[in-house]
C-alpha cells in the first residue's frame, strides 16, 4: 500500500485533508443542508421525460453555452421577489456541476498562485478548500460577536489583506446568521477585486428581504451565487450558478471545460425550474420548523443563533461530541463543525425535528 505521503503531491497539497462531511446511512439525515423533503411526484415524471428527450441526442456533445438552462435561470432570478432591482439577462448567468464548481471557476479566472481570496471564519468550509486547490491563498478577516460581520470589521479585513477576491456568505454557514447589503456594499466600495456573495440559502431569507442581486447594476466587479441543491430539493443533480457582469462570465468561460455541463443535467434543471414554484413550496413549511428549532432549543437551555437559512447553529453544548454521538445511536445526524461547544441541524420534515427534539430533551432530564 502506498500513502499519499509517497506520491509525487503537490507541496502545497500535503498534509490536508479533503471535505469530510460523515455520509452515513441513517433514518434521519439532518446534516448538510438538504431539503429532506422528496422531490414532488409530478415533478418526477416531468423530469424524466425530459432526461429521456434528451438521451436521443446523446450522441452528441451538449451545447456548450447551455443557453436554454440560462434563460430559465435568469427567468427564476428575475422573477423571485427577491428584489433583483433591475431583471437579470441570460448573459448575465454562469452555471456548472454545483455551485462548488462555479465557485471554482471564479478562483480559476481570479485567483491563482500569488493572488489571495479573504474569507470570514466560521463560513463554508469548501471556501478555503477550493482556495487551496487552486494554488489561491486564503486569509481569515475576524468577525463581530455573534459571528455578526459589520461594515466597519470586514471593511478593515479588507484594508489589511487587499484581497483580489472577498468571499461573503449571505445567510452564513454553518452559523445561519444573516449578513446585511451594507456590509456588501461597503466591501465592495473598499476592495478593488472581485466580490463573489455566496447565497446558497437565499430562498429562505425572511419574505420580501433584498438579497445582493439588488445591489448587481453597477458593480462589475460583484458576483452573486445560487444553487439549487438547498430549498430546490435537487443536491443530487449538481446544479450552482451565478449572476454577474457579462464581462464576468466571459472570464468564466476562459476556464470551464468543454461541454462541462452534461446535457442530462441542463434537461433536468430546466424541467425542474419550468415547475419552480411546485418545487420551492416547501420552503415555508421549512422555514416553520427552523423558527421552532430556535423557541424549543432555547427551552431546552441550549442557546441558537439567529438563523436566516434551513439550518440552526446552537451553542451551549457541554460535550458536542457525545451528543452528536447520542442522537446517532438513535438514527439522527446532525454536524459537528468544530466550534467549541456548539453544534449544527438542518431543518427537517417536521416529523423528523420533532424526534430530534424529544432525543434531546429526553438526553437532558
Ligand atoms: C450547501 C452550500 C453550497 C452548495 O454547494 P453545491 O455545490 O451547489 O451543492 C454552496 N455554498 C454554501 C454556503 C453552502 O452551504
Amino acid at each position: 500500500m502506498t500513502s499519499l505521503a509517497d506520491l509525487p503531491i503537490r507541496d502545497d497539497l500535503r498534509g490536508q485533508t479533503p471535505y469530510g462531511a460523515p455520509q452515513k446511512a441513517v433514518r434521519i439525515a439532518l446534516n448538510v443542508n438538504e431539503n429532506t423533503h422528496p422531490v414532488p411526484v409530478e415533478i418526477i415524471a416531468h423530469v424524466a421525460a425530459a432526461v429521456e428527450r434528451e438521451l436521443h441526442a446523446v450522441n452528441r456533445y451538449p451545447d456548450r453555452e447551455f443557453t436554454l438552462l440560462r434563460e430559465h435561470l435568469a427567468a427564476y432570478l428575475s422573477s423571485s421577489g427577491g428584489g433583483a432591482a433591475a431583471p437579470v439577462l441570460p448573459e448575465q448567468v454562469w452555471a456548472a456541476n454545483g455551485s462548488n464548481e462555479v465557485i471554482q471557476h471564479i478562483l480559476q479566472a481570479f485567483g491563482g498562485p500569488g493572488r489571495r481570496v479573504l474569507g470570514f471564519p466560521p463560513t463554508y468550509s469548501m471556501h478555503s478548500i477550493i482556495a487551496a486547490s487552486t494554488g489561491t491563498e486564503w486569509v481569515a478577516g475576524d468577525r463581530d460577536a455573534g459571528f455578526a460581520l459589520s461594515p466597519e470589521t470586514a471593511v478593515a479585513a479588507v484594508r489589511r489583506t487587499d484581497p483580489d477576491i472577498v468571499f461573503l456568505c449571505a445567510p452564513n454557514n454553518p452559523t445561519g446568521t444573516p449578513l446585511g447589503l451594507d456590509t456588501i456594499a461597503a466591501v465592495y466600495e473598499a476592495s478593488r477585486g472581485i466580490v463573489m456573495v455566496d447565497e446558497a440559502y437565499a430562498e429562505f431569507m425572511p419574505e420580501g428581504q433584498p438579497d445582493a442581486l439588488s445591489l448587481l447594476p453597477g458593480r462589475e466587479r460583484l458576483v452573486v451565487s445560487r444553487t439549487m441543491s438547498k430549498a430546490f430539493a435537487f443536491a443530487g443533480a449538481r446544479l450552482g450558478y451565478l449572476a454577474a457582469d457579462p464581462a464576468v462570465i466571459d472570464a468564466l468561460r476562459l476556464v470551464r471545460l468543454p461541454y462541462h455541463l452534461s446535457g442530462l443535467t441542463q434537461a433536468a434543471a430546466v424541467a425542474a425550474l419550468e415547475h419552480a414554484p411546485t418545487m420551492l413550496r416547501t420552503v415555508g413549511a421549512i422555514r416553520e420548523q427552523r423558527d421552532r428549532l430556535l423557541v424549543e432549543l432555547t427551552r431546552l437551555g441550549y442557546d441558537p443563533h439567529d438563523s436566516w437559512a434551513n439550518f440552526v447553529l446552537f451553542g451551549g453544548v457541554a460535550d458536542p461530541h457525545a451528543t452528536f454521538e447520542h442522537l446517532l445511536a438513535h438514527d439522527i445526524l446532525i454536524r459537528d463543525v468544530g466550534l467549541p461547544n456548539h453544534l449544527r441541524v438542518t431543518a427537517g420534515t417536521p416529523a423528523e425535528t420533532t424526534e430530534f427534539l424529544d432525543v434531546l430533551a429526553r438526553m437532558n432530564q
